[in-house]
């Protein structure tokens, strides 16, 4: 009887979900981790994120890794695939593809690294284009078309944690 590779799924791939799946690997050479992510930016620096805004030219310079290094110590990815539904009694997890066509993946352990989302205050207007939270590549991206456009003048920050304040 041949032994089944044990199937690893982590959905999130930033510093949680690819630690997770680096350690893994270490410990069990055989598990190939199938890492699940959202957006296209598996490993990117999220603290790099406001100096993106100010000293990092390049925007792939905000990868911890690229995605050829991290295939090379045996991650495989989803990219752009957001988890939708967990079916623990089943061991399968439902993502949607950038089609958002649902497909289903099977697994023996799951962990999910999805991180927190920003707090929204109740302030009116905070959905209204020209007004942005900063926890994503999408994010920053965005931020930054808006600040280089010519028709920028001024910006305003809400909130001076270390986060506004870097
Ligand atoms: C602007 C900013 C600056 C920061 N600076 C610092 C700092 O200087 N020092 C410090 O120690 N910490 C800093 N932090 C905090 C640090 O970035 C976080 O603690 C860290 O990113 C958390 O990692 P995580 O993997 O848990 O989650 P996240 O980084 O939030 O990643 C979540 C992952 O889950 C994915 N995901 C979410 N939902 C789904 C879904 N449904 N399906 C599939 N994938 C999904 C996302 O695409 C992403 O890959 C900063 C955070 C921000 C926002």
């Amino acid at each position: 009887m041949t032994s089944q590779r044990h199937r690893l799924v982590i959905v999130g791939g930033s510093d949680a979900g690819i630690a997770a799946g680096l350690r893994a690997q270490q410990l069990d050479p055989s598990i190939e981790p199938l890492v699940v992510v959202a957006d296209a930016y598996p490993n990117f620096s999220i603290c790099g994120l406001p100096f993106y805004l100010s000293e990092t030219p390049d925007w792939r310079d905000l990868a911890h890794r690229s995605r050829s290094d991290l295939e090379a110590a045996g991650l495989r990815f989803r990219l752009d695939h957001a988890a939708s539904q967990i079916d623990a009694d089943r061991h399968t997890l439902t993502v949607r593809d950038p089609d958002s066509d649902e497909r289903v993946i099977g697994y023996d352990t799951l962990i999910v690294g999805t991180g927190a989302v920003p707090a929204r205050p109740p302030i009116d207007g905070l959905d209204t284009p020209g007004v942005h939270v900063l926890h994503s590549m999408d994010h920053v991206f965005a931020v930054h078309d808006r600040i280089t456009l010519p028709s920028t003048r001024t910006a305003i920050i809400v909130g001076v944690g270390y986060i506004g304040l870097e």
